[in-house]
């Protein structure tokens, strides 16, 4: 098998609170799929989001990880080519791609609230943002960084994105009408979860995205990116959430 074909899978928490069964499910799909196809898993901590991640929850995901079984043959503490495996310390290259996505014309920066876009959107599906309303698709400033606004990505209107989900099967999305311009950096000078997503699994050469079917829908945006960026899509695999006997989706443990 080539370099280019061989398998990589990775585990992505956020440590924004304890692992769950839920979780571990998961994690457990991208194991055995990663062990089936011969293949290599890297542990990415996601820990972007610093008003809801802690240093004592990065340290509880790797001991409960290691607890359950799970290894890792790159990531956090083990290093590897792609290090650093943590994304609060790859903010160097999330500022690249956010460089590449301008100087191709496919982000502006926005200055909307979200008071604003609930007021002017059209009607979305609950869990998911409302459709931007477009209202700075035309905004220009000469910036050298993304800092001070938030930056979207310019949907291709009516276009239909699809993809075949290992799990679920054929999944197409309407941009602009069933998702729109998204951001991909935040006003509070974060890189946001797609752009950030997207751009370590380009970066460390992931081959398949497994996560929770709750991600599904982010996956027609991150498409975007992709193709974009001009990389390949790797393929995706969204498994079936666990849910509490009452049908709920678990929430994350408390202390
Ligand atoms: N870090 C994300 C989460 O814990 C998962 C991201 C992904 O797998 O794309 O929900």
């Amino acid at each position: 098998m080539s370099e280019s074909s061989h398998y990589r899978g990775r585990l992505a928490p956020s440590p924004t609170g304890y692992l769950h069964q839920g979780h571990r499910a998961t994690f457990a799909v991208a194991r055995d799929r990663a062990q089936v196809a011969g293949g290599e898993l890297i542990l990415r901590m996601e820990d972007l989001d610093a008003a809801r991640c802690r240093p004592e929850y990065t340290a509880a995901v790797l001991a409960d990880l290691r607890k359950w079984g799970f290894r890792w043959t790159e990531g956090p503490e083990v290093g590897g080519p792609h290090a650093p495996y943590v994304q609060s310390e790859r903010r160097a290259y999330y500022l690249e791609i956010w460089r590449r996505l301008r100087r191709l014309g496919f982000i502006y920066p926005c200055d909307c609230s979200r008071r604003d876009i609930l007021l002017a959107g059209a009607p979305h599906l609950e869990d998911e943002e409302p459709i931007y309303p477009g209202t700075c698709r035309g905004r220009a400033v000469g910036t050298e960084e993304p800092t001070g606004w938030s930056w979207r990505f310019r949907v291709p209107d009516g276009d239909s994105v699809g993809f075949t989900d290992g799990a679920e099967g054929r999944r197409e999305a309407v941009a602009g009408r069933d998702f729109g311009d998204f951001v991909i950096w935040r006003r509070d000078d974060v890189p946001s979860y797609q752009l950030a997503v997207v751009a370590d699994d380009i970066a460390m050469g992931i081959t398949e995205v497994v996560r929770g079917a709750d991600l599904l829908a982010s996956t027609f945006r991150q498409i975007l990116l992709y193709r974009g960026l001009g990389a390949s899509l790797p393929t995706f695999y969204h498994a079936p959430l666990v849910r509490d006997p009452e049908g709920r989706r678990l929430a994350k443990r408390r202390p």
